[in-house]
């Protein structure tokens, strides 16, 4: 037997820590380049849909992740001017029965760290943190990559296959593959945690409330491990009024709507804004150097799938990668098994965001549909979304 493979991935986020890990499991030797001198994830909460979850199961993390999560029971869809709410979509038991597993809500931190002491228990997965910059060339039918280390030196290796997992606005896109800039969408996400007392009345506590206006719409869910509350607000920005950014809370009128009054409130001057940007790339790859996660494809947050959709990439392409005669031949295959999938999210996200500022008279239309498709309504229309196991498929 020969020496295992070696893959180099950049960046130690949720998709570079996931297919490290599920590299792993395989015997392949994993090199982790990471900019940040440890492992750091900004912003706050981070839905887990069933499709995730199995393939985050599946490395072992479903006990660790259980342990850190919360199953909200539903979805109260409060539209603008509704005292209560016109619906409540159903999560709970009733989903994880359906789609074989949990649709749960943690802080993204937890997850992070949940992989990375995974990723530190396997001798094969080294994570050199700290890396300010890498080149990486073709060479023979892998690569290789050279990075400067902190103490300055500077480390050469060849690998089988280079996977940026860099991020919306992924180096390896843009310089190493000659990719596209992230677009800007026009949207902005503006982040917060408060503690549950602040929402009291406002929200009920054991589930989601998604609050629909014509100028912005919020997302608050708990977090009890944290004992916080998450909020996540979404406002449209002219690329010309990005000084919003500068700003500590959105320009928004809540009006005489009490609910939307009381969280504004409650966080104050403490939001944190980001700017929303999504990534349309092809082809995902360049012989043995391709692209995972957001750097691949970052879409809009409306269906809360885009880490959702990294987990998946690693889950598809770490078989490719371990088994595959050379690198382009497993990235050509993953771009066939991914990109109609991960397109087909992209665009039910960006609708999600139409529909979730829709104004009157569509508003009143969008509401009816709501109210008729009950429930469980979301159960048929996402099947295709939430039923989909990487492990599974052909
Ligand atoms: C407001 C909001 C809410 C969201 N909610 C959800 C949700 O509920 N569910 C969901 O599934 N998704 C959600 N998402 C999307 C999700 O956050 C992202 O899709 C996911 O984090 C992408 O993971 P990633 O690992 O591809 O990228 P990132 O998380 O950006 O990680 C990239 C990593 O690469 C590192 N890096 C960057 N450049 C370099 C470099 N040059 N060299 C080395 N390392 C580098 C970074 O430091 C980082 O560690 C949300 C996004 C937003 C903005």
């Amino acid at each position: 037997m020969g020496a295992p493979r070696t893959i180099a991935i950049a960046g130690a986020g949720i998709a570079g820590l996931t297919l490290a890990l599920a590299l792993a499991k395989f015997g392949v030797r994993v090199v982790v380049l990471e900019r940040n001198p440890t492992i750091s994830e900004v912003g706050a909460g981070l839905q887990i849909s069933p499709n995730a979850r199995k393939s985050l199961d599946r490395l072992g993390l479903s006990q660790a992740i259980a342990q850190k999560s919360f199953v909200p029971e539903g979805i109260d869809v409060f539209p603008d001017g509704r005292t209560s709410p016109l619906q409540t979509l159903t999560l709970g038991d009733a989903i994880a029965t359906r789609f074989g597993a949990p649709y749960a809500v943690m802080h993204r931190a937890d997850l992070v760290d949940i992989l990375y002491a995974s990723a530190r228990r396997f001798a094969n997965i080294d994570i050199v943190f700290s890396v300010p910059e890498f080149t990486v060339r073709p060479e023979g039918s892998g690569v290789s990559v050279e990075l400067a280390e902190p103490d300055g030196k500077t480390r050469r290796m060849r690998a089988f296959a280079f996977v940026g997992a860099d991020g919306v606005r992924s180096i390896t896109r843009t310089h190493v593959l000659g990719g596209p800039q992230a677009q800007y969408s026009g949207k902005v996400a503006w982040r917060a945690l408060v503690a549950p007392d602040a929402v009291d009345g406002a929200i009920n506590l054991a589930r989601t409330t998604l609050l629909l206006n014509p100028r912005f719409h919020l997302v608050v869910y708990p977090l009890p491990h944290r004992n916080a509350v998450n909020l996540a607000l979404f406002t449209q920005e002219s690329k010309n009024n990005l000084a919003v950014l500068d700003q500590r809370a959105p320009r928004i009128r809540a009006g005489n709507n009490h609910r939307v009054t009381q969280l504004l409130a409650a966080v104050g001057e403490s939001w944190t804004p980001w700017v929303l940007s999504s990534v349309h790339t092809s082809p995902w790859h360049h012989g043995p150097i391709g692209l995972v996660g957001d750097a691949a494809h970052a879409m809009l947050p409306f269906q809360a799938q885009g880490a959702a959709m990294a987990i998946e990439d690693a889950a598809v392409l770490a078989p490719l990668l371990a088994a595959a005669p050379d690198a382009n031949h497993a990235f050509t295959r993953f771009t066939a098994l991914r990109l109609q999938r991960v397109t087909r999210v992209q665009t039910v996200s960006r609708q999600n965001g139409k529909i979730f500022h829709m104004g009157f008279p569509l508003a009143t239309a969008r509401n009816a549909v709501m109210r008729l498709q009950g429930p469980r309504g979301h159960f048929r229309r996402l099947d295709w979304l939430y039923g989909y196991d990487p492990a599974a498929s052909p």
